[in-house]
């Protein structure tokens, strides 16, 4: 009986998995304010050049740089864990096995991605990187991945969270990353908020309209994306790639992949892999599962839309709920994006992946069961795709069928404690899916003429 299924340092992949060589229906380019494809030359002003080959590469097998895989050496591969404490628990037939992406230094799966671009801004004699970040999940792991390539690391941290979670800012300040409350008097954009808000307490859109203005004016810095975007999910992929090679050592295969879902990131990673099999024919379920407060794909709508608030982005074809829809004050801080990635999107839109929502108490008592069962506090987000392969899990002892569940543990839970405390103290609650505040926000979306 194994626990703890291992790979060697020399078995982290050489290459990423790109799924678009393998789906029927490629995705829907980006679009400009013009309703224009936007060509890889729009990009350059924000992004280093290898980083914009992969957002459009039709490869299915991307190198990997040795400078990357030296640096994951830190933390992967990563394990991959059989729950025999949970599935006891439960009495399911099912087996259940989860990857845990919680030990990387930054406690998530994001710093597979900020490793990545980190060096290619490196390559491309970049000095500088800005982003934004909400709870610090993304902040925390590109100040880490700058720290490693030699990179300054400006973050826009959403001024709410900046106040209310100080811990992962200073995580960032040990790294040597600069963090600043967003909106700033730094930047237009900020300071144009500010003339006409005094009190905002920020948000993303904000935040990424900061980071963005303060790239695209200087040639020494780049802007840096944790989810959504194409080359952003193959990096991620090295999940799924070494979960398989896991899952062949002890001769299983997954019946289904389940992840949490907020821009699509880490369930592209360990998903994807998978999705080559299904492309050649071989049957497995891929499940994407999101809060029934911000049901992106369950709720929202296949359209074109800003990825930020402001709408200073491209336009990107994707199941939103609305550029300007606020999602809920739910603690999945990284759930509550109103679009997903466009490659989910299209995969979703096709019948090839499925998606679940799930209610925010029903999240915390998964995560607090598995907590008691295999250790691992969870992070809330993660907390998601527990629930569903618990439920999944009891459904298969109810028909006494023995499947074989695979889902991405994408991070622990030890900066959220509080959240856990409210969730003892009684103080969390469900959110009723705010039909009327999406209707509102899908009125707003962008007029796109077809081209
Ligand atoms: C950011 C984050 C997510 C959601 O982002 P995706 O891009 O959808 O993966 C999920 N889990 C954890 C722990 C995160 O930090």
């Amino acid at each position: 009986m194994t626990t703890k299924i291992l790979l060697d340092e020399q078995d982290i992949p050489t290459h990423w998995y790109n799924v678009v060589a393998d789906m029927p229906n490629p995705p829907a380019p980006p679009l400009g304010p013009d309703g224009r494809p936007v060509g890889p030359e729009a990009l350059a002003a924000i992004f280093p050049p290898g980083l914009i080959e992969q957002e459009v590469s039709t490869e299915r097998w991307i190198p990997i740089p040795e400078p990357v895989r030296e640096a994951w050496r830190l933390w992967r591969p990563s394990p991959l864990y059989r729950a025999y404490r949970l599935e006891q628990a439960l009495g399911t037939p099912a087996k259940i096995f989860y990857k845990y992406e919680g030990v990387s230094p930054a406690g998530s799966h994001k710093p597979n991605t900020a490793v990545a671009q980190a060096y290619y801004n490196h390559e491309a004699g970049i000095r500088r990187l800005t982003t934004e970040t909400g709870a610090g999940q993304w902040g925390s792991s590109l100040a880490l991945a700058g720290r490693m390539f030699d990179l300054e690391v400006r973050v826009y941290m959403v001024r709410i969270s900046y106040e209310q979670k100080p811990y992962r800012r200073s995580m960032m300040k040990v790294w040597g990353a600069e963090v600043f409350p967003s909106p700033t008097e730094m930047t237009e954009a900020g300071r144009k908020v500010l003339a006409e808000h005094p009190d905002t307490t920020g948000s993303l859109g904000i935040a990424i309209s900061e980071a963005v203005e303060e790239a695209a004016g200087r040639t020494d810095t780049s802007y840096a994306l944790g989810s959504v975007l194409n080359h952003v999910l193959l990096h991620q992929t090295v999940i799924g790639l070494e979960a398989k090679k896991q899952l062949e050592q002890v001769g299983e295969y997954p019946d289904m992949v389940f992840a949490p879902c907020g821009g699509g990131s880490n369930f592209g990673g360990i998903a994807f892999p998978f999705f080559a099999d299904k492309a050649a024919g071989r049957e497995v379920e891929l499940v994407a599962v999101e809060p029934q407060s911000c049901p992106t794909l369950t709720r929202g709508v296949y359209a074109y839309d800003y990825g930020d608030t402001v709408g200073l982005t491209p336009l990107l074809k994707m199941y939103t709920l609305g550029h300007d829809f606020v999602p809920p004050g739910i603690h999945a801080g990284g759930l509550r994006y109103h679009g997903d990635s466009p490659l989910v999107c299209q995969l979703y839109h096709d019948g090839l992946i499925q998606a679940r929502a799930v209610a925010q108490l029903a999240t915390f008592e998964a995560g607090v069961t598995f907590a008691r069962t295999e250790g691992i506090v969870p992070a809330p987000e993660s907390n998601h795709a527990i629930r569903a392969v618990i439920d999944e899990a009891l459904a298969c002892k109810e028909r006494g069928e023995p499947k074989t569940l695979l889902f991405n543990l994408s991070g622990h839970g030890h900066f959220d404690m509080s959240a856990y405390d409210k969730y003892f103290a009684g103080e969390l609650q469900d959110y009723a899916y705010p039909e009327e505040a999406v209707r509102e926000a899908l009125a707003h979306l962008p007029k796109v003429e077809a081209a």
